[in-house]
C-alpha cells in the first residue's frame, strides 16, 4: 500500500487467544504471526520478576507459578474491584490487557518490519460501556492510537462478507469463544452490513466446560482412591486439572474417549472421559445458548426480521461437536464453521482497512473542495455531500495511487450500522416516590443515535441534581435499580431560587463507535451543561498517567 494511506492493523483480544491481521493490496485479509510462528497468542502475562511474559510460555509457567499467572482477564475488564497483585504492585485488568496487546503487536512489527501506531480492536458485542471503554484504555496504555472499538461479531460478519460477497442475506452469527458467547443477527447487503440485534452473555465459554470436566475429573479422582480431599485446594493440582481438561475437551471434539491423569498428593491416577459424558455434563450450558438465541430471534422479529438464511459459527468452542450437533437440531440448518480462530482479526482489519481508505478519501475530497480537514466535523457527511462525480474520480485516482483494483477499493466502503447491546437511563422517582431507572435508549436501537428527554426537579429551590446514569440489559423504557448497574455519576449544580418541576433536558448520545455522551440542560436559563461521567470502574486521572509510564519501561516479551 502506498506510503499516503496509513495503516491500521486489527486486533482480536480474546478471552483465550489474540491475534493481530492486516489486509494487502488486494484487500486480502492475514493473521501475522508471532514470534512462535503461531498465528494465536494465549492472552495469558506471567509476572516473572521485572519481566513480562506473555503467550505459550506464560501458559506454561501457570503450572509452575500460578499466583503470578494472569488468565481470562477480559473478564474482569470494566470490573472496578478488580486488581491483581504482584511485587506489592497492583494492576488493573485495563493494565494486563495492555501487555497481551503490545506482545501481539510488536510480534507482528517483527514479522512484517513495519512500525503499528494505530490499531482497531474487538470486544463482545455485549460489552457494555466501562468494558469498552476499558478495552480502548488497554490499547492506550500500549502506546497505540485506538481507531475504534467493534463488535467481534460485526467483525466476523464483516470477514464472511468480504470471503462470501455475492449474495445478500441475513446471518445469525454464533460465537462461543474461551470466556464469552455473543449471538447477533446481522443482515448482509451489497453496499452494506447491518446489526440487526445482538445479545450474549459474559460468563459462558469455553472455560465453563472445562470447568464441568474438572469437577468430573475431582469426583472420578475421588471415587477412585477413596479420598475425599478436595484436591483442587492444592494449587499445582489445580492448575494441571485446569489445563488436562482444556486438552481433554479439544480432544473429545476429535476422539470419542480420551485418557487423563491426575496428580495429588505424591499419588497419580488415571482416568478416563467419553465425549458421551462430556456432553451429558455440559448440556445445561449448551442449552443456555439455545434460549438466547431463541431471545434474539424474538427480538429481531420485532424489528421485522421473520426469519434469517444462516448460521455461521465462530470462536474456538463452536469446534465442540456437540454445538453443530444441537443448532442443527433446534433450527433444522447445517451451520456453517467460518474460519474460527481467524475470522475476528481478518474482519477488524478489514475494518481497519476501511477506515484508512476512508481517512484518505476525506483528505482527497477536502483538498479537491478547498475544505480545511481540521474543520471537519462529520467526514461521512463530507463524503455524502460531495459531488457524486468527484467522489468516482477520487476514488479512482486513489485506487491508481496505492495500487489497488477498484472494485476492492469500492467493496470497502460498505457501511456498517450497528446497535446499542445495553439500555441506558437515569435513576428517576416515579410519582410513588420510588426509585426507578427510566430508559432513554433501549438495548438493540441502532446507532448514532441523540435521544432527548424532560425530567423535573423534586422540591423548590432544588440546589443540585444528582444524575446517576444507568445500564441495563431490559428492552423496556422503565427497570429496577437493582438490575441496572450505575456506570456513572454526574452532579448538575442548579441556581437559587428556581421553583419546584423545574424542566430539566437530558440529552444522551451514543456516537458510531459506541461511546455515550450526556449534556443536562436547566431550562429556566437555558444553560447547558455537560456532564462528565465519573466513574471507578476503569482507569484513568493519576492512576491512567502511572499505567502508562509503567508501561513504557517495561519490557513484554
Ligand atoms: P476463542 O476465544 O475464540 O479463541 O476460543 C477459545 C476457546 O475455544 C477455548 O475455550 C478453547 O478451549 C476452545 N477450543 C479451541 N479449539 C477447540 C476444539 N478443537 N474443541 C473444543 N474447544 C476448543
Amino acid at each position: 500500500m502506498s506510503e499516503q494511506v496509513k495503516k491500521i492493523f486489527g486486533i482480536d483480544l480474546g478471552t483465550t487467544y489474540s491475534s493481530c491481521a492486516c489486509v494487502d493490496e488486494y484487500g486480502k485479509a492475514a493473521v501475522i504471526p508471532n514470534a512462535e510462528n503461531q498465528r494465536v497468542t494465549p492472552s495469558v502475562v506471567f509476572f516473572d520478576g521485572e519481566n513480562i511474559v506473555v503467550g505459550d510460555v506464560a501458559m506454561e509457567s501457570s503450572k509452575l507459578y500460578p499466583d503470578d499467572v494472569v488468565s481470562f482477564v477480559k473478564r474482569s475488564m470494566g470490573e472496578p474491584d478488580f486488581v491483581f497483585e504482584h511485587n506489592s504492585q497492583f494492576y488493573r485488568a485495563e493494565e494486563i490487557s495492555s501487555y497481551i496487546l503490545r506482545k501481539v503487536v510488536q510480534d507482528a512489527e517483527y514479522s512484517i518490519g513495519e512500525k503499528i501506531t494505530d490499531v482497531v480492536i474487538t470486544c463482545p458485542a455485549y460489552f457494555g460501556i466501562n468494558e469498552r471503554e476499558a478495552t480502548r484504555i488497554a490499547g492506550e496504555i500500549a502506546g497505540f492510537n485506538v481507531r475504534q472499538i467493534i463488535n467481534e461479531p460485526t467483525a466476523a460478519a464483516i470477514a464472511y462478507g468480504a470471503a462470501e460477497s455475492s449474495k445478500e442475506r441475513v446471518v445469525l452469527v454464533y460465537d462461543l469463544g474461551g470466556g464469552t458467547f455473543d449471538i447477533t443477527m446481522i443482515d448482509i447487503k451489497h453496499d452494506s452490513i447491518e446489526v440487526v440485534c445482538t445479545g450474549g452473555d459474559h460468563n459462558l465459554g469455553g472455560k465453563d466446560w472445562d470447568d464441568r470436566i474438572v469437577a468430573n475429573l475431582v469426583r472420578q479422582f475421588q471415587s477412585k482412591t477413596g479420598l475425599d480431599d478436595d484436591i483442587l485446594e492444592d494449587p499445582d493440582t489445580c492448575q494441571e486439572l485446569q489445563l488436562s481438561a482444556e486438552k481433554a475437551k479439544r480432544i473429545l471434539s476429535q476422539r470419542e474417549i480420551t485418557p487423563i491423569s491426575i496428580t495429588y498428593g505424591g499419588e497419580r491416577v488415571k482416568v478416563e472421559l467419553t465425549r458421551k459424558k462430556f456432553e451429558e455434563i455440559t448440556q445445561d450450558l449448551i442449552e443456555r445458548t439455545i434460549a438466547l438465541t431463541h431471545g434474539i430471534l424474538e427480538e429481531a422479529k420485532k424489528k421485522g426480521y421473520e426469519t434469517f438464511d444462516e448460521i455461521i459459527l465462530v470462536g474456538g468452542s463452536t469446534r465442540m461437536p456437540c454445538v453443530v450437533k444441537r443448532i442443527k437440531e433446534e433450527f433444522s440448518v447445517e451451520p456453517k464453521i467460518f474460519d474460527p480462530d481467524e475470522a475476528i482479526a481478518k474482519g477488524a482489519a478489514i475494518y481497519a482497512w476501511k477506515l484508512s481508505i476512508n481517512d484518505d478519501l476525506v483528505k482527497r475530497i477536502a483538498e479537491k473542495t478547498n475544505q480545511a480537514i481540521d474543520n471537519v466535523d462529520d467526514t461521512a457527511e463530507l463524503i455524502e455531500s460531495a459531488p457524486e462525480q468527484l467522489v468516482k474520480e477520487v476514488t479512482k485516482q486513489m485506487a491508481d495511487d496505492i495500487g489497488c483494483m477498484l472494485p476492492v477499493l469500492q467493496r470497502s466502503m460498505v457501511k456498517i450500522k450497528n446497535v446499542t447491546s445495553k439500555s441506558f437511563g437515569i435513576v428517576v422517582r416515579n410519582p410513588q416516590n420510588e426509585e426507578m431507572v427510566f430508559n432513554l435508549i433501549l438495548k438493540n436501537t441502532a446507532i448514532p443515535v441523540d435521544v432527548k428527554r424532560t425530567f423535573y426537579t423534586a422540591i423548590a429551590d432544588q440546589k443540585t441534581v444528582l444524575v446517576r446514569i444507568m445500564e441495563d440489559e431490559t428492552s423496556e423504557e422503565t427497570a429496577p435499580p437493582e438490575q441496572s448497574i450505575e456506570i456513572g455519576t454526574a452532579v448538575l449544580n442548579l441556581p437559587p431560587g428556581l421553583p419546584v418541576d423545574l424542566p430539566i433536558e437530558i440529552f444522551f448520545n451514543i456516537n458510531n463507535e459506541g461511546r455515550l455522551q450526556i449534556n443536562a440542560v436547566e431550562t429556566s436559563e437555558s444553560r447547558s451543561v455537560e456532564i462528565f461521567i465519573e466513574t471507578r470502574s476503569v482507569i484513568q486521572g493519576d492512576e491512567l498517567k502511572e499505567a502508562k509510564s509503567r508501561s513504557k519501561s517495561l519490557v513484554v516479551h
